[in-house]
């Protein structure tokens, strides 16, 4: 594939980035700057998003047809780059990059017509129920039970790990709704308002100090059968779907270019033992000189991805590939951000990463999300799929072992 940028790439980007450079207000970049995990603060990456949706742009993947955008893969990479660049808030992608795609190839004409709207607009806030305790690698083990009842189904039952449930008014989730034959044949893919009677919240702090994810409890909770996507008990074939969306649905190399700029910034900055600057220490510069090829290598085989997917359109399981590598690559830079600024990212500075907090760093801003960025990132080898599962899909299906 030709790398280089056509002159009409070249324009869309400028027309991109002079967009975002008037559109992203002080507060805005603060958040983006604070953001020390997979999302931003949800407030400042709702109204992101609200804005990117004046524009059309709140779900650069879908197609025209869906109220998407319909731009080609380049301008998708383009845009991102174009985000990441500018330290834009990140947005939550489970209606847009997840239940999105799952309900245009599976919903009804009535479930299209009226949650896709209103993923673009962000009025419906998804979170994803997979996950239960003692349900994750293997997840077709799952036992969150939908009994029929006339037009509902009552849901009894947890899920944990469910990212942003507290600020989600809607949930993707998967049921049991039998237990006859393998566990895969008994699973449904439903859709669940959160202001339902009978659902609870509760928080699950992270190591970083954050709250990020939650344990959510049903307790007769009547969902109309009318909100189950796909058949009754042909979930597990969505839920794969869906997976293959989110591990493969978003770009991950401009975040990386992102982190790794951050890290040439704190090299630059910071001192070396022989009392010149890290950046010019041989040593640590080969570290993130080899972090970096890794990052390039990771675009390149994105974009190789990415024009496959323009032909094929759906992302298939090279993007187990991409996961198990960015969350990898990812997690390397984290640290030698850590090991470059040394003892300033000991400090916990809970108040300082909160946007318009007028608390002074300890140490250099930058170094405020430092460790728990370090912190945060060691779960991107777990969630969405542990890199030993990444492993085993490659082997069975991209390698054919
Ligand atoms: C920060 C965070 C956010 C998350 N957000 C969500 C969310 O929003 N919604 C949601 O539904 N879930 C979410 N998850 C859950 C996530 O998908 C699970 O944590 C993940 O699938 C692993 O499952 P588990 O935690 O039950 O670990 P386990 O499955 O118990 O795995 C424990 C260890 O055993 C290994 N292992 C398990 N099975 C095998 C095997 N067959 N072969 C080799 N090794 C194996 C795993 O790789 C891992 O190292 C989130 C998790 C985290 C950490």
């Amino acid at each position: 594939m030709d790398q280089a940028l056509t002159p009409q790439d070249q324009a869309f980007r400028d027309e991109v980035r002079t967009f975002i450079d008037g559109a992203l207000t002080d507060d805005l970049r603060e958040a983006g700057r604070l953001t020390a995990g997979a999302f931003s603060e949800f407030n400042a990456g709702h109204r992101w998003h609200q804005i990117l949706h004046g524009r059309g742009w709140s779900a650069p993947s879908w197609p025209a047809e869906h109220g998407g955008p319909g731009w080609s893969e380049t301008e998708r990479y383009i845009f991102d780059s174009e985000c990441a660049r500018a330290g834009a808030p990140l947005l939550l992608p489970m209606g847009t990059r997840m239940v999105g795609p799952v309900l245009m190839r599976f919903g009804t004409d009535e479930q299209k017509a009226h949650y896709l709207p209103r993923i673009l607009s962000a009025e419906h806030v998804w979170c994803q129920g997979y996950s239960e305790p003692g349900s994750g690698s293997d997840l077709a083990s799952l036992q969150c039970r939908a009994v029929r009842d006339g037009n509902d189904y009552v849901v009894n039952g947890t899920k944990l790990w469910t990212t942003y449930a507290q600020h989600a008014n809607r949930m993707f989730c998967l049921v049991r709704t039998s237990t006859e034959g393998k566990p895969q044949e008994g699973i449904s893919f439903i859709l669940i308002d959160m202001a339902t009677p009978g659902i609870t919240v509760e928080p699950v702090i992270t190591l970083a100090g954050d709250h990020e994810v939650n344990q959510v409890f049903f307790d007769d909770v009547r969902v109309p059968i009318a909100n189950r996507v796909g058949e009754e008990n042909q979930g597990w074939t969505i839920a794969k779907y869906l997976l293959e969306f989110e591990r493969g649905g978003d770009t991950y190399s401009p975040g990386l270019h992102a982190a790794i700029a951050l890290l040439r910034r704190v090299a630059k900055a910071e001192l070396a033992g022989d009392g010149g600057r890290l950046a010019d220490d041989a040593g640590f510069a080969l570290r993130i000189a080899e972090a970096e090829a890794d990052a390039i290598a990771l675009e390149f085989t994105e974009k190789r991805a990415m024009s496959e997917m323009a032909q094929g359109g759906q992302p298939g399981a090279a993007s187990s590939l991409l996961k198990l590598r960015w969350s990898e690559v990812l997690q390397r830079v984290a640290e030698l951000t850590v090991e470059a600024i040394g003892y300033y990212a000991a400090p916990v500075q809970r108040e300082a990463r909160v946007a318009g907090s007028n608390a002074e760093p300890i140490g250099p801003d930058y170094g405020v999300t430092l460790m728990p960025t370090h912190l945060n990132h060691r779960a991107a080898t777990i969630y969405a799929g542990s890199s030993e599962i990444q492993r085993s899909i490659i082997a069975k299906l991209v390698l054919g072992l």
